[in-house]
C-alpha cells in the first residue's frame, strides 16, 4: 500500500522557484489545449458527423477540465496518469467510432513527452510506461483492423478531421517541448550561475571578504607560470592577537582584522594583493619587485599598521605586525618559497616582532 501511494504522491515541489514547476506548466498548458480542443470538436461533429451531435467531446472536455482543476492537487505522477487516462480514452473512442483514420492515435505520442520528461521519475519505470502506451496503441491498431468502425466519414469529413487532429496535436507536442526545452536551459543557466558563485564563495574568506589561502596560491601559481618574471611573497602576523582577544573580545578582534584588510587595500594601490592566509596571518603577492623592493613595500605597509588607532566600544588601541618577506629565485617551488618566507616571519618574532625581515 504505501509503495502505491509512494508511487502515486510522486509530488510536484511547492517552492515556485524549484525546477519541477516546469513540469506542472507543461500539463497546464497541455490541458487547456486540450480543454480547446474538445470544444472544437464538440462544434465540429455535427459538420462531420450528419448533423448530428456527439456528447463524447462534452464529456472529455468536463474531464479535462476536472484535471486542469485539480492539477495542483496532485503530485506528478498523479496528474499524469490522469491525462493518460483522458488521452487514451479519448482516442479508444475515436478509434473505435471513426475508426484508424481519424488519426487521434498520435495523441499518444504526447504521453511519452510527459513521460520521459519527468525528471523525477526512474528509468526502470519510464520504460514501463513506454511498453504500456505501445502495447495499447498496438491493440487498438489490430482492434480497429478487426472491427467495423460505428461511423464512417466520408472524404471531405475525414480530411477536415484529420488536419483538425493534425494541427492540435502539433500544436500541443510544440507547446510541451518548448516548456520542457526551456526549462532545461533555464537550469543549466541557473546551475552555472550557481557554480560561479559557489566558486567565487570557496576562494573568499568570509569574515574579511579577501581571497583565501586556495585563490593566492592559484594566482601566483598562474604568475609563475612564466619563468622570466621576478616576485615576492610576504606572510605577516599579528603580534600578541591573542591579548586583543583577551582583553577586549572575539569580535573586537574581528573588528580589528576587518580593519586591517581596509588599510591593506588602501595601502595596495594596484601594487600587490593580499589574501587572509588563515587565523591573523596575511599573505602578500608583490609582482615584478624584488627583496629590496617588497621589503620596502613591507616595511611602509608595517609602519601605516604600527600608526593606525583603533577604536572598539570606548577603547582605544594599537596593534603590529611581524612580516617575512621572500623572493622567488626561478628555482624553488611555491611551497618552499613559502617555508622560507614563514621562517623569515619567525625570525621576525623571535627577534623582537613589529618589524620585517628581508
Ligand atoms: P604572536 O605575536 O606570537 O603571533 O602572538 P599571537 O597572540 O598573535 O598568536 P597566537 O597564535 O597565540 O594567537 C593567535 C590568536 O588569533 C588566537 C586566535 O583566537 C586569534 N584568531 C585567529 N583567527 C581569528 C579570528 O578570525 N577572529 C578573532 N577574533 N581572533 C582570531
Ligand atoms: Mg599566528
Ligand atoms: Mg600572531
Amino acid at each position: 500500500m504505501d509503495f502505491f501511494l509512494n508511487f502515486l504522491h510522486q509530488k510536484v515541489p511547492q517552492d515556485r522557484k524549484d525546477i519541477p514547476v516546469y513540469y506542472r506548466t507543461a500539463l497546464t498548458s497541455g490541458e487547456v489545449l486540450l480543454v480547446v480542443y474538445f470544444v472544437i470538436c464538440f462544434f465540429l461533429f455535427p459538420l462531420i458527423n450528419d448533423g448530428r451531435w456527439e456528447w463524447s467531446p462534452l464529456l472529455f472536455t468536463l474531464l479535462s477540465g476536472c484535471c486542469l482543476w485539480m492539477l495542483k492537487r496532485g503530485g506528478v505522477r498523479v496528474n499524469l496518469i490522469k491525462y493518460t487516462v483522458v488521452c487514451i480514452g479519448w482516442v479508444c473512442w475515436n478509434v473505435r467510432y471513426f475508426g484508424w483514420n481519424s488519426g487521434v492515435q498520435h495523441m499518444m505520442t504526447l504521453i511519452l513527452v510527459f513521460v520521459f520528461f519527468n525528471v523525477y521519475d526512474k528509468p526502470v519505470s519510464k520504460l514501463l510506461w513506454f511498453l504500456a502506451i505501445l502495447t495499447i496503441r498496438v491493440s487498438l491498431f489490430y482492434v480497429s483492423q478487426m472491427l467495423d468502425p460505428l461511423y464512417r466519414m466520408n472524404t471531405i469529413a475525414s480530411t477536415i478531421y484529420q488536419t483538425l487532429n493534425t494541427i492540435a496535436f502539433f500544436l500541443m507536442l510544440a507547446c510541451a517541448c518548448i516548456v520542457f526545452s526551456t526549462s532545461i536551459q533555464e537550469t543549466e543557466r541557473q546551475l552555472r550561475l550557481r557554480n560561479q558563485i559557489l566558486y567565487k564563495e570557496a576562494g573568499t574568506d568570509a569574515l574579511t571578504g579577501l581571497p583565501n589561502r586556495r585563490t593566492m596560491i592559484e594566482q601566483i601559481e598562474q604568475y609563475s607560470r612564466n619563468k622570466s618574471r621576478i616576485f615576492c611573497v610576504a606572510i605577516a602576523d599579528l603580534d600578541f592577537f591573542k591579548q586583543v582577544n583577551d582583553t577586549y573580545g572575539h569580535k573586537c578582534g574581528d573588528y580589528t582584522l576587518t580593519r586591517l584588510t581596509t588599510l591593506f587595500k588602501e595601502h595596495a594601490l594596484g601594487r600587490y594583493s593580499v589574501c587572509r592566509w588563515g587565523g591573523e596571518e596575511f599573505c602578500f603577492f608583490l609582482p615584478e619587485m624584488n627583496l629590496d623592493q617588497a621589503g620596502e613595500v613591507m616595511n611602509d605597509l608595517c609602519a601605516e599598521v604600527r600608526k593606525m588607532k583603533l577604536l572598539y566600544e570606548g577603547n582605544e588601541f594599537s596593534i603590529t605586525l611581524s612580516i617575512g618577506v621572500e623572493e622567488y629565485d626561478f628555482v624553488s617551488s611555491l611551497d618552499a618559497m613559502l617555508d622560507a618566507a614563514d621562517e623569515k616571519l619567525y625570525e621576525a618574532k623571535n627577534t623582537g616582532r613589529n618589524r620585517v625581515v628581508v
